[in-house]
């Protein structure tokens, strides 16, 4: 499965900022990216038990509702003194407990004796005719001792990348994209379908 340049490319995601950081990890490639928002597609249930599963479900039904080849993914933050929780559920975790504020705070205050953790994402591919390729890239690192830096989203600013001092909400764009678990999947999604 080869993708060329001007080839349309849906992004099935409704968060603006894994959009944004798809959008700069894919310019040098020349797609004709679209947001699958931007084209009016329902979001599907996400239910599956992994993050792979969850991405082949977001990009199957927008390569089918839209015609086009599409890309999803799905991420989330692992905690070891959670035993992987949130894991898949990262996004409803923050929901449930009234923000990321609050959401960091809880995961805070569960780290104290153990605070490694790590952000895994699953990619997916999948073309109209129902094709579908995965990869997934994982971060490791750990959990600070409290929020610090205002770049990024979600979870950025209590993640602390492994050999690193400062969070992924304070090492800026490119240094996260060169190192993070969304980066790392692109890059072999890059591998496999571009010459
Ligand atoms: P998804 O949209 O179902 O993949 O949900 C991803 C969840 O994990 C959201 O809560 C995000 O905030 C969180 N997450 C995933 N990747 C990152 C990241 O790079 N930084 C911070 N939070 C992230």
């Amino acid at each position: 499965m080869r993708l060329d340049r001007g080839q349309r490319l849906v992004i099935a995601t409704h968060n603006a900022g894994k959009l944004a950081e798809f959008a700069r990890l894919l310019a040098p490639f020349g797609l004709d990216c679209v947001a699958s928002g931007t084209l009016g597609l329902v979001a599907p249930i996400e239910d599956a038990p992994d993050f792979a599963g969850n991405a082949r479900i977001k990009a199957m039904a927008a390569a089918q509702a839209s015609g086009s080849w599409a890309l999803a993914d799905d991420s989330g933050l692992l905690v070891a003194a959670l035993a992987g929780a949130p894991g898949v559920r990262s996004a409803r975790f923050a929901d449930e407990a009234g923000g990321y504020t609050q959401a960091m705070a809880k995961i805070i205050a569960t780290t104290r004796s153990d605070n490694h953790a790590a952000f895994a994402c699953a990619i997916c591919l999948a073309g109209p005719a129902g094709q579908s390729a995965t990869y997934i890239g994982y971060c490791h690192g750990t959990i600070a001792d409290a929020p610090r830096g205002i770049g990024g989203f979600g979870y950025d600013p209590i993640f602390i990348p492994l050999g690193q001092s400062e969070t992924f909400a304070e090492i800026g764009k490119a240094r996260k994209a060169a190192i993070s678990h969304r980066g790392r999947a692109l890059r072999q999604f890059v591998a496999a379908h571009f010459v």
